[in-house]
């Protein structure tokens, strides 16, 4: 391996330090709240863990489990119970919900200041028109993570693989904020393998295991794997299974300069930037200065 290794778990661990430091220089406690529908086990993994590092940032959690036959009606109370109570400043439902509830209707209730996940169309509306707002977790975390190897991603040539709500759309849209010349990708592309070889920086977030080869990697590119796919590991016995990104690590690392891990990269960005977003929430709302370090960016 020849590229560096963008190491997700400390860069993600001196967020939350800085997050920790700017509770503590609060007026007040903020509080994210954190709705599950359903037992579905990853759900309960991300949501369990979401819960912890909200406490260990030094805010209130609060988490609330429903059952899986929740009617939609009953999800849709909640959420404009927490949207209506001033004691909660983040609202976060965890995805996917189940077949018989509508995600849209459900974010139609979220108090847009609380919206911490950035799924609410007056989030996605402010990150287009480029008003401040709050901006979806996991594609901030891929530029933050860009930016420890490229502090000006002015005139970079971007391309991100995936044009999902929830990671591709709003990841191009925050390198463009970064003044990068953005190219957005999808099932319908052509010629991918070329269009990725043009980039400086190549974020995927595909869904697909492996699907991006080491020739697909421009020579000294930064690469951002967003992908967590689990596949079988029958080197580690029978109906084991790993976890690996939308990126061959191994090859794409001989030929970029640096490179995120997956697992281990973008993943732990993403609670970071979720308890960020919680203390920016909390602010806006409460008529609070944001405390440095969190009032950059
Ligand atoms: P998604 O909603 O399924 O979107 C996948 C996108 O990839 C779509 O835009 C699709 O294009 C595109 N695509 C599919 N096959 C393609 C192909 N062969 N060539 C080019 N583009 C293709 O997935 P998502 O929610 O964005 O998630 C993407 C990955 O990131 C998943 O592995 C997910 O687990 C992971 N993820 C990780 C985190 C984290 O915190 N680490 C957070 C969220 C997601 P079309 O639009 O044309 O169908």
């Amino acid at each position: 391996m020849t590229a560096r290794r963008i190491d997700g778990k400390a860069i993600a661990a001196g967020v939350r330090a800085d997050v920790a430091a700017a509770v503590k220089a609060l007026p007040g406690q903020p509080a994210l709240a954190v709705v599950l529908v359903g037992d579905d086990p990853a759900s309960q993994v991300y949501v369990s863990s979401k819960g912890k590092a909200t406490v260990e940032a030094g805010m209130r959690s609060v988490e609330i489990r429903l059952p899986a036959d929740t009617s939609e009606a009953a999800l849709i109370e909640r959420v404009a119970a927490l949207s209506s109570d001033p004691e909660i400043d983040g609202i976060l439902v965890q995805l996917p919900l189940p077949k018989h509830i509508n995600e849209a209707n459900v974010l139609a209730v979220l108090d847009p200041m609380k919206d911490v996940d950035g799924l609410t169309e007056a989030s996605a509306g402010k990150l287009v028109l480029g008003k401040p707002g709050l901006r979806p977790c996991t594609p901030v975390g891929c530029v933050i993570l860009a930016k420890t190897e490229r502090p000006d991603l002015a005139g970079a040539n971007v391309v991100v693989i995936g044009r999902s709500i929830l990671v591709g759309k709003p990841a191009a849209l925050l390198f463009l904020e970064q003044n990068a010349t953005v190219t957005l990708a999808h099932s319908k592309t052509r010629d991918l393998r070329m269009i990725c070889r043009g980039a400086d920086i190549l974020v995927a977030a595909v869904g697909r295991p492996e699907m991006v080869r080491g020739d697909w990697v421009r020579p000294g590119a930064i690469v951002i794997d967003v992908g967590t796919n689990r596949v079988p590991a029958p080197e580690k016995g029978e109906g084991k299974t790993k976890l690996v990104g939308d990126v061959n690590f191994a090859e794409a690392a001989e030929v970029a300069a640096a490179i995120t891990p997956s697992p281990g990269g973008v993943g732990p960005m993403t609670i970071a930037c979720l308890l960020r977003n919680t203390v920016l929430a909390a602010c806006a709302r409460r008529g609070w200065t944001v405390p440095a370090p969190l009032d950059a960016g």
